[in-house]
């Protein structure tokens, strides 16, 4: 072969490696194919706000901005009498809805600017999935950043606003980064409620805290509008929830199990899924009236990370939540120590069963592969390990998860 033949063949195969990669870049679907959509993220808080005090106002046209929403009823504060109960306060409350977990993993039991989140949080596992993306929390009580305090040094968290008790500033600053920001995940929160809860109880001025944090959903949801003007090919998920409901009879305090203050709701601009609309009539838990068929705020990050598109894989998966939007994994998962035993009894709920595969991982190994008739698995295999155990059962590709210690 001679040096003319050598340098014809190098740049053949340069131009076909060439027009490989321009193959590559360029978009396979004709040009007029729709592009793909880019998934965002709106996460709503309204610090006290109770339940049925919002199905009154929303009845007296009080709230239109939130009457727009899904809203279905919720609970919070863990399950009483097991290692994910917590209080029904805001530290605890907020640490669980940015998380998808209980107090079991993330460890802040009460309010206090000096404890640490220490699960992962979805902004967290957002930027995990896809570091590019950017993450905001805007914050009317200041403690929910120093519980991410973590998050922010690492840089989880893009824009860290701390608005001091001032609601007007977290809408401002929303709505300015809804409109002119990159963020992909946005967590505006507010204050008002809560505090005119604590001062005046249920009272006229109560509603009338009702009333001015839906006019900031209000603003921030026109915002979004006037950005998708620009933006037509974005899909904005949007969530609105409270941390906690409020004792009765005044509405003054929040902080204990009862029935009140662990019913909250999560509101959405999508179709929930059955997590969401189709509470379990019977739980297993029968305790508060039934509360425990419903949705809780550990649903909330998964949600987000659905839409997200940034889900942990089985393996790494570690959230007590199940997204509520999309396929429906097991319900009402529990793990317990069988008495008498060193074994671990799971147990869940599906719907109708049509021989679904279910996957079930022990500290990110898969143990069992199963079909959804099976609502039960008892795990003989922990005899020898020492500390808590994540248990993972997996459908429809939606991982869910529960912590035990083996000493429990
Ligand atoms: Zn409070």
């Amino acid at each position: 072969m001679n040096r003319a033949t050598v340098a014809l063949r190098l740049a053949v195969g340069l131009s076909l490696i060439s027009a490989v990669l321009v193959c590559r870049a360029a978009p396979l679907s004709p040009p007029d194919a729709p592009q793909a959509r880019t998934h965002k993220a709106l996460l709503i808080g309204v610090d006290g706000l109770q339940y049925e005090k919002l199905q009154q106002a929303i009845e007296h046209h009080m709230a239109p901005h939130l009457a727009r929403l899904n809203l279905a009823k919720s609970y919070v504060g863990g399950v009483d009498g097991t290692s994910t109960e917590q209080t029904t306060g805001s530290g605890p409350g907020w640490t669980t809805i940015l998380t998808g977990s209980w107090v079991d993993r993330h460890h802040v039991p009460s309010n206090n600017d000096d404890w640490r989140n220490q699960a992962p949080s979805v902004f967290k596992l957002l930027k995990l999935a896809a570091p590019h993306r950017k993450t905001a929390s805007i914050v009317s009580w200041n403690t929910i950043n120093h519980n991410f305090a973590d998050d922010i040094a690492n840089g989880y968290i893009d824009l860290a606003i701390d608005c001091s008790d001032v609601d007007p500033c977290v809408a401002d600053k929303t709505v300015n980064e809804l409109e002119h920001g990159q963020s992909d995940l946005v967590f505006a929160h507010f204050d008002e409620t809560d505090a005119v809860g604590h001062k005046d109880g249920f009272s006229p001025r109560y509603q009338q805290a009702i009333q001015s944090v839906d006019e900031h959903v209000g603003q921030l949801l026109s915002a979004l509008k006037r950005r998708q003007k620009n933006h037509p090919l974005e899909d904005w998920l949007v969530i609105v929830t409270p941390d906690h409901g409020r004792r009765l009879p005044d509405g003054h305090d929040h902080g204990k199990q009862t029935l009140s203050e662990k019913t909250t709701f999560i509101a959405l601009n999508k179709p929930g899924n059955a997590q969401l609309t189709a509470p379990i009539a019977h739980p297993g838990n029968p305790a508060h009236n039934g509360l425990y068929g419903y949705a809780s705020q550990a649903d909330i990050t998964p949600t987000l990370l659905a839409h997200l598109g940034a889900l942990p894989p089985a393996a790494g998966y570690s959230m007590d939540g199940l997204p509520l939007i999309g396929p429906v994994g097991v319900r009402q998962l529990t793990a317990r120590k069988v008495p008498g035993q060193a074994s671990m009894k799971l147990t869940w709920r599906t719907g109708r069963p049509s021989g679904t595969p279910v996957q079930i991982y022990r500290n990110g190994q898969l143990i069992a592969k199963l079909q959804d008739y099976q609502h039960t698995y008892v795990d003989t295999g922990p005899l020898a390990l020492k500390g808590p155990i994540n248990y993972t059962v997996v459908m429809h590709k939606v991982p869910v998860s529960r912590l035990i210690t083996p000493a429990d």
